[in-house]
């Protein structure tokens, strides 16, 4: 890649709201043939709300909400956003925690008022020796909507399910059918159930799904996917997409995402979302194109 050709192509990304890091990142993306988009904030929303309280204990729902939205007070997750809004929402009130503790791809943990409240996946609460299972066939009702739910425990006993719900971005759709019609293969990847994955993947168009992916699973999911052959980009914006991101041939993150997703990618979408991602790739294609 000659320097003027580089120049002149991360000098068109940078009007068109693409941060591309030298010529050997765009020589790469120019390759891409699989593209991996992280779920949540990528192609949805990233802001989801607080759609259903399901009790399955003595405890009402707005109490069931009060516990929770306590607990994910100081948890920057969008689905605790959600859950502190809900409650913000519905006057229920937010009680002082203390000893809050989260696990990325998990849940959350804190001391409510003397008792132990944790929000998060069954293998959370089984963690801690709580049985999710109860609650099983409800969750499986709501991921299949493509709503999240998340399990709650009040001192060691399972009492409910706080669902959120993230809608997929107006530009999700039209991007996977602009990647396709460029050749390039889209695959969804997330930490999220595999209901409300595949619910998601569904209204887009993707087939290929993982779901309930750890964070350092993601990357592993990029070599996989780098062993089969594959010229693989990975999309993301959350710190839980960092490793992937920098496994991938080609990092793309979100302008709006986490600086540490910014740093190990090679290229940013700053505007838009992933509004811009086909026109990314485009540009690598032609201006490879030309150097050539
Ligand atoms: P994604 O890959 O979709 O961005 P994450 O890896 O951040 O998802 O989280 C995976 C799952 O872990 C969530 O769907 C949720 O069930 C659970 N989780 C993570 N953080 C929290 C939290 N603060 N409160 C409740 N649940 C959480
Ligand atoms: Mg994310």
């Amino acid at each position: 890649a000659t320097p003027a050709a580089v120049a002149v192509g991360t000098g068109r990304g940078a009007e068109l709201g693409i941060l591309i890091k030298g010529g050997a990142a765009l020589e790469a993306a120019s390759h891409v043939d699989t593209v991996l988009l992280d779920k949540t904030g990528t192609v949805t929303e990233g802001k989801p709300s607080l759609t259903e309280l399901i009790s399955c204990s003595h405890l009402g729902t707005s109490a069931l909400l009060s516990w929770a939205a306590s607990a994910e007070r100081e948890s920057e997750h969008p689905i605790a956003r959600a859950i502190v809004e809900g409650a913000r929402e519905r006057g229920v009130p937010l009680l002082p925690a203390e000893g809050f503790r989260s696990e990325a791809g998990s849940g959350v943990e804190a001391c409510v008022q003397g008792h132990t409240v944790r929000v998060g996946t069954p293998a959370w609460l089984g963690r801690a020796g709580i049985d999710a299972q109860p609650l099983e066939e409800e969750a499986g009702r709501l991921a299949a909507k493509g709503h999240t739910p998340v399990w709650v425990a009040l001192d060691g006993a399972l009492v409910g399910l706080v669902a959120v719900a993230d809608r997929p971005t107006k530009a999700a759709r039209p991007v996977v059918d602009a990647l396709g019609a460029m050749g390039i293969e889209t695959l969804l990847v997330t930490g999220d159930r595999a209901g409300t994955a595949h619910a998601v993947a569904r209204a887009l168009g993707i087939r290929t799904v993982f779901a309930e992916v750890k964070p350092e699973d993601k990357a592993r999911i990029v070599r996989e996917q780098r062993a089969r052959g594959r010229t693989v980009a990975m999309v993301g914006d959350g710190i839980n997409d960092a490793p992937a991101l920098a496994e991938a041939h080609t990092g793309i993150a979100l302008g709006t995402g986490a600086d540490i997703a910014v740093a190990a990618a090679e290229l940013t979408l700053l505007s838009d979302g992933i509004a811009a991602l086909p026109t990314a790739l485009q540009l690598a294609r032609a201006t490879l194109k030309t150097i050539r």
